[in-house]
């Protein structure tokens, strides 16, 4: 694609024609390299996607970087403090709102949901409601560049997981949907939350859908062998991940579980 930029060994400097990554300084086993902080927009005018957590060093960068560039609108794909805890403390920075689908994220009179086309400088983003990592994921889709911002509906290493205000049954929705949008659309990268840039949307998202569908049938093969419990469940599903990584595993199956039990 002409204006996919992915540097190598981190996702600082990614970049489409139209939208930029500055890393913030945050990794973890979680947050893999760090939070990614996408610019919108190459005029006068720009949009920031999450600001990342609240750390005065990275939100200078930003501005810095930005120069004599005005932002707009600040929008969030979810609350997560990861994305959206810098955001009070940067709207005031460069005097913009902060739009959310969660109210309680708003620094403005502005919400944000399914369907709304923000712009700026000419550029549309349109949002996609992507519930299921959090209740209040959203997506942004780039039609200049046919490339979506997901968040952490879609990471650029490894998978996501279903945290405690999200659910499974709403999030392979939100995969199916993307899918579909990937395909209808010709999307040519997906540009997460966290890691780099994904240059090939369709199978990004089939690997995640795959992933899902195997995890449940891991979980029910546990189930089967009696394990009952997340964590006896985790200890046989999850023989071959980092034990670090076990507590959200174990989050991540109370939600499979969940989701099986409603079936
Ligand atoms: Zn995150």
């Amino acid at each position: 694609m002409s204006g996919l930029h992915i540097p190598i060994g981190t996702p600082d400097g990614s970049r489409t024609e139209h939208a930029e990554n500055l890393l913030a300084p945050n990794p973890s086993l979680m947050t893999l390299d760090g939070t990614n902080t996408w610019v919108i927009g190459t005029g006068e005018e720009v949009i920031v996607v999450d600001p990342g957590p609240d750390d005065q060093a990275h939100l200078g960068r930003v501005r810095d970087h930005l120069g004599e560039r005005r932002v707009t609108q600040i929008l969030l794909t979810h609350g997560h403090f990861d994305h959206s805890g810098g955001a009070r403390r940067f709207a005031r920075m460069v005097d913009a709102p902060v739009r959310a689908l969660d109210p309680r994220h708003r620094l403005g009179e502005e919400g944000l949901g399914d369907g709304d086309v923000v712009t700026v400088d000419g550029l549309e983003i349109h949002v996609y409601g992507t519930p299921g990592h959090s209740f209040d994921s959203l997506c942004f889709w780039l039609p200049a560049d046919r490339a979506m911002l997901t968040g952490d509906t879609v990471l650029g290493r490894g998978t996501t997981i279903i945290a405690r205000d999200g659910g499974l049954a709403d999030y392979l929705r939100s995969l199916d949907r993307l899918r579909a949008a990937a395909e209808g659309l010709e999307a040519r990268a997906l540009l997460p939350g966290h890691g780099p840039v994904l240059p090939d949307p369709i199978g990004a998202l089939d690997g995640y859908i795959e992933h899902r569908r195997q995890r449940l049938d891991q979980i029910r093969a546990a189930r089967a062998q009696g394990a009952r419990t997340p964590r006896q469940i985790v200890k046989i599903v999850y023989a071959d991940v980092d034990r670090s990584l076990w507590p959200a595993a174990e989050m991540s199956v109370a939600a499979q579980l969940d989701y099986l039990d409603r079936l």
